[in-house]
């Protein structure tokens, strides 16, 4: 491809770093998520950060050479969503390597300005690139209201609630079927871990165990970022009545939930899609140090050697396609692609895609 041209309110970014997330890799294995379904070769891709190479008419937030970390949601409408402050749910966002639009992991990418976000000086570009999976959990304490104080499980060591702590909650709980992903949590922050056996039975019994562990009588928030139905309905029994739980991990269409229990204790549950109004928080926290993302970047590849990366990804963080059973089955590790900057080919780099 061509390097492309720039309108007027866009920039042209040189890309440096994308991370592979877990969805990359489900979509590079079996061209679909949920209802999102590729129907014709796509980039992937939807973290990362890069330098500004031009601007176009009329962009003042950022110039040349800036570094930036960039927001991969853009609404294309002004919506009644996008007058609400939540462009999220605009049901005509473009969203990179959500398909059918185009991702980061390629040479050049044009985007609006005002979704690329210039790094405070100590953020590297490698970093910014996980400004992203950091909204995630930004956007998902938002939703769960998150205090200071509060007691805060969460369901699934994943990057994006690891990050949590950027909220300010000092009791996090984590679980998890993976004891590497739950050395991490704690490294990360995490105040306790419980290892979730290979075939849980019980989620009351998993739940009382998260109780013990927080020495109450359940968490104020749970974050749920597995989607299985084991860890949604241990959460819900895991959370005290009057509390929340909020759903973040994306798993079958439907699963079944101890609606009753969770009704009659006025639980709240609330859905996530990504994040709105995050980036500038995401990267203050960064740069304060309030979060240390470093640990979450474990591998580098160049970009010829995206599918080694892809491949390295699947095998340490192996996702399954549906019905998943009681594991969770996105896990979230991240994988930095680093783009070799002496290398300025003009072709996108397109992954090959399998449609299922
Ligand atoms: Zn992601």
């Amino acid at each position: 491809r061509q390097v492309p041209e720039v309108n007027p309110g866009e920039v042209l970014i040189k890309m440096n770093s994308v991370a592979i997330c877990a969805t990359d890799v489900i979509y590079w294995q079996f061209g679909k998520l949920a209802d999102y379904v590729i129907k014709k070769p796509m980039v992937l891709g939807h973290e990362g950060s890069g330098v500004i190479q031009k601007v176009g008419c009329g962009v003042t937030n950022v110039k040349t050479g800036d570094k930036v970390a960039i927001e991969p949601g853009v609404p294309r409408d002004t919506d009644d969503y996008v007058k609400a402050g939540r462009y999220n749910l605009s049901p005509t966002i473009y969203f990179c390597s959500s398909p059918p639009d185009d991702g980061l992991m390629c040479r050049f990418f044009v985007h609006k300005a005002d979704y690329v976000y210039k790094l405070p000086d100590c953020v590297s570009l490698e970093e910014a690139a996980l400004a992203e999976p950091l909204s995630v959990g930004i956007h998902a304490c938002r939703r769960g209201r998150v205090k200071l104080g509060c007691k805060v499980f969460i369901c699934g060591a994943g990057k994006e609630l690891d990050q949590c702590r950027l909220t300010l909650s000092d009791d996090r709980f984590h679980s998890d079927f993976s004891c590497e992903r739950l050395e991490k949590a704690k490294q990360m922050g995490a105040s306790a871990t419980i290892k979730v056996e290979k075939c849980p039975t019980c989620p009351i019994e998993f739940a009382q165990k998260v109780k013990t562990a927080l020495g109450c009588s359940g968490a104020e928030v749970t974050l749920e970022c597995t989607g299985a139905e084991f860890c949604v309905q241990a959460g819900i029994y895991a959370t005290r009545s009057g509390g929340t739980v909020v759903l973040v991990g994306i798993g079958p269409a439907s699963v079944n939930i101890p609606v009753s229990n969770a009704a009659l204790r006025e639980l709240d549950i609330r859905g996530v899609l990504r994040y709105t109004n995050t980036w500038p928080m995401a990267l203050a926290m960064m740069s304060t140090k309030k979060v240390d993302v470093k640990p979450m970047i474990t591998h580098r590849f160049p970009l010829e050697q995206a599918t080694e990366g892809f491949e390295t990804s699947k095998k340490l963080a192996p996702c399954r396609k549906s019905n998943p059973g009681p594991h969770p089955h996105i896990s979230t590790f991240k994988y930095n692609l680093s783009f070799p900057p002496s290398n300025p080919g003009v072709k996108k780099y397109k992954k090959p895609v399998k449609n299922s």
